[in-house]
């Protein structure tokens, strides 16, 4: 089997937000250094931000709250399940990263004082700055083609290489071509988002997930084959959003002055900002469907949102909304819970990762979704590339080595995927099976039945992929290991949610068996690895480090 080799002094898996950042801050550093981007799809659009985002939601502005209250304010959101050190260091840096993304023509509006505009969204401390810019992710490309960084779009990390403690390079695929890539790299950055493929959408659409659907747990699994330590799985994020579309409106609409009602007519009060646990609960106590109202709100404030929603951050809910004769002036918008999935940024699950974005791999660093620095979203994910750009200059000098035979056991895996022709069960069947087993019995309220069934069900799609699955193109190649990341993060969610033997996170975690919430005996990691034996999960209980 052939395959192209590409050295590297840091290699970044996955060109979104933390890894375009990361790529920016190595070169800045050392013009020299030769960086490289594994990207799974096209980076000028690829990841969650696509064009834009309304908001960057944590950001201490001098003078204002500091990066003590956030921590002290995410600390309670996380129902204390929060290291404190990433979280602060994260940010004690966000102004820096406001002011750097301004350099860069982001457009951070301020009022008549001079002050940034802000919106409330968290109940305590005010973080959230308005970023109504459409072309940030085209701006961050941009950056990474100033500083010659070298990005191979289409090029998916199908494995990390290890060498003793040391991660020391990875395998990937085009997926166009079905041809293969090694990378040598002294450092290595895994950046490549959250699970959002994983339970399945109201509207059944195996791409119709909340979250960017390029982003199937591939940076969880990789990193738990290869033997990192991770939390956090048992923590089954769901938003509510707009039913059969699935796109973001309660934060942007509810800040700048919407309101949520019950299909009781009542108004759910949230206070100021939005409290997705108590939506969720709302449904489960079956006063669902929830509603969005703006007819209360003047025209310029309707505008005002409809502006950021359809230019800012998805173009598609305007066409949506015209197809269905929708209006905020007129119409109440109907909302629907959304997926479960697995997410750092917006919830726990993550590659444990400390102050230094360093996981408990040598040489390899996370951040954004995929890392544990908990409900960072943007935030986490500029501060913690950045940061990964910087630890990453410690290896350059280093030399590496590769071990050759389990490069061929990588690929040799890829090429028994492709001698799958002849099965019966097309892929996106086997994902479809495997998606309805994880909305089957994975979400709350969970039990310890419920979960185990769960978990022998993933573990025999496990088991029987290679039997049944039907692999015929390029395009169903990298599907099919998709599957198998998902298949990872199904089965290390089930663990985790089994080992909690208690309720946290309202509906995030709600365990039948055990309904109250034990700080007594809870008040801890739940950390996930890789066992010794063939497909053992290792679980250890690790106590928090509140200290700052
Ligand atoms: C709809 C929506 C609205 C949001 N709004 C806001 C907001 O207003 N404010 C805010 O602060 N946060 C917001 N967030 C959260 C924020 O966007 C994310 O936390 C952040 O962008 C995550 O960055 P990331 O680098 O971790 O992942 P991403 O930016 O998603 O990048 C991951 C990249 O990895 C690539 N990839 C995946 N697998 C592989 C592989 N195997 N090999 C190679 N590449 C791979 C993907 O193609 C992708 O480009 C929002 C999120 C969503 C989904």
């Amino acid at each position: 089997m052939g395959y192209e080799t590409v050295k590297a002094d840091f290699l970044i898996i996955g060109g979104g937000t933390a890894g375009t950042m990361a790529a920016v801050r190595a070169k800045e550093l050392n013009p020299d250094a030769n960086v490289v981007i594994f990207e799974k799809g096209h980076i000028r659009r690829s990841g969650s931000i696509a064009m834009g985002m309304d908001a960057m939601n944590i950001v201490a502005v001098p003078g204002g709250d500091t990066a003590k209250d956030y921590v002290e304010a995410n600390t309670k959101a996380c129902y204390g399940i929060l290291d404190a050190k990433p979280s602060y260091v994260m940010a004690d840096r966000s102004y820096d990263m406001v002011k750097r993304l301004e350099s860069w023509g982001v457009h951070f509006p301020k009022d008549e004082n001079g002050d940034y505009e802000r919106v409330k969204v968290h109940p305590n401390g005010n973080f959230c700055l308005t970023m109504p810019d459409p072309d940030l992710k085209i701006r961050l490309v941009n950056k990474v083609e100033e500083h010659n960084v070298t990005v191979y779009n289409r090029t998916m990390v199908t494995s990390l290489l290890v060498n003793g403690d040391r991660v020391v390079g990875a395998t990937g695929l085009n997926t166009r071509t079905g041809e293969y890539i090694l990378c040598e790299a002294k450092a290595v950055l895994v950046c490549n988002g959250g699970a959002s493929r994983f339970g399945i959408p109201n509207t059944g659409a195996l791409y119709g997930t909340y979250d960017y659907p390029g982003n199937a747990g591939d940076g969880y699994s990789l990193a738990y084959r290869a033997g990192a330590d991770l939390t956090g799985f048992e923590y089954c994020m769901q938003m509510s959003l707009i039913k059969d579309i699935n796109v973001p409106i309660t934060y942007v609409s509810k800040s700048r002055g919407a309101k949520v009602y019950t299909a009781l007519g009542d108004e759910l009060d949230m206070g100021d900002t939005v409290n997705l646990e108590m939506m969720v609960q709302a449904y489960r106590d079956g006063k669902g469907p929830l509603f969005i109202k703006m007819q209360h709100l003047p025209e310029e404030q309707i505008k005002h949102i409809e502006n950021i929603l359809f230019k800012v951050e998805r173009p598609m809910m305007e066409r949506f909304m015209e197809g269905r004769g929708m209006d905020f002036r007129k119409d109440d918008i109907e909302l629907n819970p959304t997926e479960i999935y697995l997410c750092g940024g917006h919830g726990l699950t993550g590659i444990v990762v400390n102050e230094k974005a360093e996981t408990s791999l040598k040489g390899l660093y996370a951040a954004g979704d995929v890392s544990n620095v908990s409900r960072g979203h943007l935030t986490g994910a500029f501060v913690f590339g950045e940061i990964a750009g910087e630890q990453a200059q410690n290896w350059f000098d280093s030399e590496v080595e590769i071990d050759r035979e389990q490069v061929e056991r990588e690929f040799k895996k890829i090429d028994e995927l492709k001698k799958l022709q002849d099965n019966e069960v097309p892929v996106e069947q086997v994902e479809y099976k495997l998606r309805r087993v994880i909305n089957d019995y994975l979400p709350s309220p969970k039990s310890e039945y419920r979960i185990s069934k769960g978990l022998d069900n993933i573990r025999v799609i496990k088991d029987e992929l290679k039997e049944v699955m039907k692999v015929t193109d390029n395009n169903e190649l990298a599907r099919a290991i998709e599957v198998g990341f998902i298949a990872d993060c199904a089965e290390l969610c089930a663990v985790a949610s089994l080992n909690r033997k208690e309720s946290r996170w309202s509906e995030r975690h709600y365990r039948v068996d055990y309904p109250e919430m034990d700080d007594e005996n809870w008040l801890k990691h739940v950390v996930l690895s890789r066992g010794d034996k063939e497909g053992e999960i290792k679980v250890e209980l690790r106590p928090i480090d509140y200290n700052l």
